[in-house]
């Protein structure tokens, strides 16, 4: 069926079919074509599937999960591969029904900042201030009179520096916020949205959590476990270490749901749209414990890497050994994090505006709609992305 191949082209196809080593299920009919087995693209499959329809679920990652994906390593310790992933939301719906897939262990996650030669709690907190400068505020209204004589008013609040030092003042933002954002993004904070810097509260009271939403948990027996219940449907069917070039020319689908970076699928018509990149380092340690907490941030400029991470605080499992993981931000590899800025914000609304002339193509999650997303936020994004899903009438295509 030509028409239909042809409307599951992608624009310009430059890359070389690989020889197919799935020939039988590449040649069955599926409704849906779902790029990425991310939260983004499990949770369509698995809302698409319920409904009858058949799909194909490909990930060019050997793995299920995409950045959520957990394993064993060697010693037999539960990590996360891509970095620490801790599930919070406010929505009821959305942790509803995630919890079709999994059970929880209650955590709530707290951070520790690394200041000299001091662990003081991130995000800043009443505590905080105390511990770091031996003062001895007692009650919300001292802090936040204190915070008040160092906040320096921005009128305009437009960027990461400006949100923060119009807080708390230049000092804290200088010691919190400055050299972790400008190791983190490559930036300097007053470069990035408010947005970024936004995510993380300053407190006057001693609330110690990172988070404060209703709804705090690790799925009990990890993500993956989560994501393989999610997609075990006999109307799905799952490639991985397949890269979506070298299978659109073979598979037939009524509909392409892309969650990889839009820039790509476009063949980066108008230039790359910036991702940012992050390394790490997973060591597993001859000792039960390595540190309080299940994260330690390093807000300093001199050391490379931003954040360490402890896994048996989020997972509860209990082993003789610990496992941690650095994160030293990149600029180039895997694509982690959109960057929020007004010019790469124009950047992608010209990819979207080409994103509308393919209503055979849905794209969906971080990295195809470009937002700085959590995993809760991603399935709330393709639940409802999987409402508004119209039958893909004949005709509909561009190219
Ligand atoms: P992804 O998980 O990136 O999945 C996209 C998938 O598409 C990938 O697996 C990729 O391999 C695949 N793909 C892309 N292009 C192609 C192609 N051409 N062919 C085949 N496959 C392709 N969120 C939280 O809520 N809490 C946290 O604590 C948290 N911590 C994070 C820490 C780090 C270091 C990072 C990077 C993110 C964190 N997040 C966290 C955000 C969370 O990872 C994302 O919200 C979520 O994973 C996004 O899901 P997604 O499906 O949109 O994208
Ligand atoms: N941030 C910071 N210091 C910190 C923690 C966060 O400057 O100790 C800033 C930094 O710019 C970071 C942003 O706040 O990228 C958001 O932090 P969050 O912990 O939400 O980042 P994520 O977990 O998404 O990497």
């Amino acid at each position: 069926d030509s028409a239909v191949q042809r409307r599951l082209s992608p624009i310009s196809r430059t890359a070389p079919a690989s020889p197919s080593v799935w020939p039988a299920m590449r040649r069955s009919h599926y409704d849906a074509l779902i790029v990425g087995a991310g939260f983004a693209g499990s949770v369509l499959a698995e809302r698409l599937a319920s409904q009858g329809q058949k799909v194909m679920l490909i990930d060019r990652r050997p793995h299920i999960g995409g950045n959520a994906f957990d394993r064993l390593d060697e010693a037999g310790v539960l990590i996360h591969q891509y970095g620490p992933h801790i599930f919070h939301t406010n929505s009821a719906e959305i942790f509803d029904y995630l919890s079709r897939f999994t059970e929880w262990r209650p955590y709530e996650h707290r951070v520790l900042a690394q200041v000299n030669d001091k662990l003081v709690p991130m995000p800043i907190n009443r505590t905080t201030l105390n511990a770091l400068y031996g003062l001895d505020l007692r009650s919300d209204e001292q802090a936040e009179a204190y915070l008040a004589s160092r906040a320096e008013p921005v009128e305009r609040i437009r960027t990461s520096e400006d949100v923060v030092v119009n807080a708390i003042g230049r000092e804290l933002y200088e010691t919190f916020f400055r050299g972790y954002t400008r190791k983190q993004w490559g930036l300097d904070p007053s470069e990035l949205d408010k947005s970024v810097t936004a995510r993380v509260p300053t407190r006057t009271n001693t609330d110690d959590r990172y988070f404060t939403d209703a709804f705090q948990a690790m799925p009990l027996h990890g993500y993956t476990r989560m994501f393989e219940n999610m997609l075990d449907h006999e109307n799905i069917h799952i490639e991985t270490g397949v890269e979506y070039r070298d299978v659109v020319n073979e598979v037939l689908a009524d509909r392409l749901v892309f969650t990889g970076p839009i820039d790509e699928f476009f063949d980066h018509r108008y230039g790359e749209l910036p991702y940012r990149s992050l390394r790490f380092r997973h060591e597993t340690l001859d000792q039960e414990w390595f540190q309080p907490v299940a994260t330690v941030n390093y807000p300093a400029e001199e050391t490379p890497y931003t954040r360490v991470t402890e896994y048996k605080h989020l997972t509860g499992q209990n082993h003789g050994r610990t496992s941690i993981t650095y994160e030293y931000p990149a600029a180039e590899g895997d694509p982690y994090y959109p960057i929020p800025r007004p010019e790469n914000q124009a950047l992608f609304k010209k990819y979207e505006a080409l994103a509308a002339t393919r209503p055979d193509v849905t794209f969906v999650g971080r990295l195809a709609t470009y937002r700085y997303y959590n995993m809760d936020q991603v399935t709330g994004q393709a639940l409802a992305t999987w409402r508004r899903l119209k039958p893909v009438a004949a005709g509909d295509t561009a190219v």
